[in-house]
């Protein structure tokens, strides 16, 4: 496929191929920009922007509503291609693309929406006689820089409300799934979104980055990726507005007083969906004693039935992981693991890019697949003493995106939302659910800001204060 730069489908000569992670084919060709191409993809969308921010709501909504409708029809076809280069069983490409559409629509409502307000300037004397009122406008160039793992749904939920905004966008894909942005890009077009308005960049996110971060054009970047390249993303950009949505290493505390089997089947599917590579993915099991034993039994259960193998074939419950050194680093951090005194109960066996789903017993707080992100098809089960004590050991690293836990008990669910430091907190199910009308984002190391459209909109328009006097 070409990039999409200046308002023009763009072949260069410089191409990387985009392989399926499963077999290692060759499924298409992208081309490498360069920092001079971001250049001039930012002088076409200061056209863009323009564009953009006289153009009335109606008719952004129009544009965002047709790009839905476009989407479910295609569901099937992007949820093949979301498999096809990224590697997740085909049910789960099928529900992103569907999420993806609901994204789109969602922002679409949110550019009726968007609107300013009048302020009480009266509430203080100097105000009196005076009429305040907010206007909302679009930050004009926002910058989404997206990672691998939902290749469409994730840049759905920042190019929907960029537009919604009235912004124009530049959007940077993860070099291992550039497709699925492509044919987004694709469809807003079909349905009427000025070319001079998107801008569609593949290449090294590394070599390309700093062109992004520093160019003043940009008032906006919306990121999400891994915790390092965010922090390297907030040093270069400066004084621009940011929204890092980061990663983590969710933790599922379990009380004596939960159903074990009912705990065991939502952690199989939180820990091991798109083989784990889910920035809200259950990965610290954390139980108190007396459900301790019970809860390893279901779990090993349900993990040890969960096959793996080409993520195109119905049937396949765990694919590859996005590339063979992803699933040779989470080999090795359980062998790290275990060599340190953790019990591998199932799983860890590796072939190529694909691992059976592994099940780890007396995992300690210290070692790595507690304090850092797996990011892999397996989850550790730690033991704790009491609700507090677990609670402490939830708490107990950088991150802070996703939290859950399994009790019958009002209070110590409660308790546990007041106490634990995530920014989404579930109550009887796993660490790995959203809805796309949430406030999404995480606190400390997992990031700042929140996407979900409604949201998401704010975070890309700019609040100015008018004053009658
Ligand atoms: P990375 O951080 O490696 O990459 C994310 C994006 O940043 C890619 O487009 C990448 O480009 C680009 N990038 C890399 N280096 C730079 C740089 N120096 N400057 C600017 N951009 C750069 O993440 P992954 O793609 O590996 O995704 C996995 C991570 O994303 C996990 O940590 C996961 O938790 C997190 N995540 C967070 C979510 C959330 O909502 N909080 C949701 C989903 C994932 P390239 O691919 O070319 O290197």
């Amino acid at each position: 496929m070409q990039l999409f730069l200046n308002g023009k489908w763009t072949g260069l000569n410089n191409c990387t191929e985009v392989l399926n992670p499963y077999d290692g084919s060759v499924i298409d060709t992208v081309p490498c920009a360069s920092p001079a191409n971001i250049t001039a993809a930012i002088d076409g969308l200061a056209r863009g922007a323009e564009t953009m921010r006289n153009m009335p709501a109606h008719q952004r909504v129009i544009i965002l509503r047709k790009a839905a409708a476009l989407m479910r029809e295609r569901q099937e076809e992007l949820g093949r291609l979301i498999s096809t280069e990224e590697g997740k069983v085909l049910t789960e490409g099928r529900i992103e693309a569907g999420r993806a559409a609901e994204a789109i629509d969602l922002s679409s409502d949110e550019a009726r929406r968007l609107h300013g307000e009048t302020v009480p300037l009266d509430s203080t004397p100097s105000g009196v006689g005076k009429l305040g009122f907010t206007l909302r406008v679009p930050c004009g160039i926002v910058a989404a820089i997206t990672p691998f793992n939902f290749p469409l749904n994730l840049v759905a939920h920042k190019v929907g409300p960029a537009i919604a905004a009235g912004n124009a966008v530049l959007l940077k894909p993860a070099s291992d799934t550039p497709m699925s942005s492509l044919k987004l890009v694709e469809i807003l077009l079909e349905t009427g979104l000025p070319p001079e308005a998107i801008a569609c960049v593949t290449g090294s996110g590394s070599a390309l980055g700093q062109a992004i971060c520093t160019d003043q054009r940009i008032r906006k970047i919306s990121f999400t990726g891994s915790a390092e390249v965010g922090e390297q993303i907030c040093r270069m950009s400066g004084l621009k507005r940011v929204t890092m949505e980061l990663g983590s290493n969710s933790p599922v505390i379990v009380l004596d007083d939960a159903d074990p089997e009912k705990a065991a089947a939502a952690i199989t599917i939180t820990g091991f969906a798109n083989a784990g590579q889910v920035c809200i993915s259950s990965q610290r099991i954390i139980t108190t004693p007396t459900i301790h034993d019970d809860l390893l039994y279901a779990l090993k259960a349900k993990v040890e039935q969960l096959t793996i193998g080409d993520q195109l074939a119905e049937g396949t419950h765990v694919g590859p992981l996005i590339r063979e050194a992803d699933a040779k680093r989470v080999g090795e951090w359980l062998d790290q693991a275990v060599a340190q005194g953790a019990k591998l109960l199932c799983g860890g066996e590796r072939e190529g890019s694909l691992m059976q789903p592994a099940v780890l017993a007396n995992v300690q707080r210290d070692m790595r697949m507690s304090c850092d992100e797996l990011f892999g098809p397996a989850v550790g089960v730690t033991r704790a003493d009491s609700i507090d004590h677990a609670i402490r050991l939830a708490n107990d690293t950088r991150f802070g995106l996703s939290a859950s836990i399994f009790t019958q008990d009002i209070d110590k669910a409660i308790h546990f939302a007041r106490e634990v430091d995530s920014g989404n907190l579930h109550i009887n199910f796993g660490t790995a659910w959203r809805a796309e009308t949430m406030p999404y984002g995480g606190l400390k190391d997992s990031g700042m800001g929140k996407e979900g459209p409604k949201y998401t909109v704010e975070e890309m328009s700019e609040i100015k204060m008018v004053v009658i006097h």
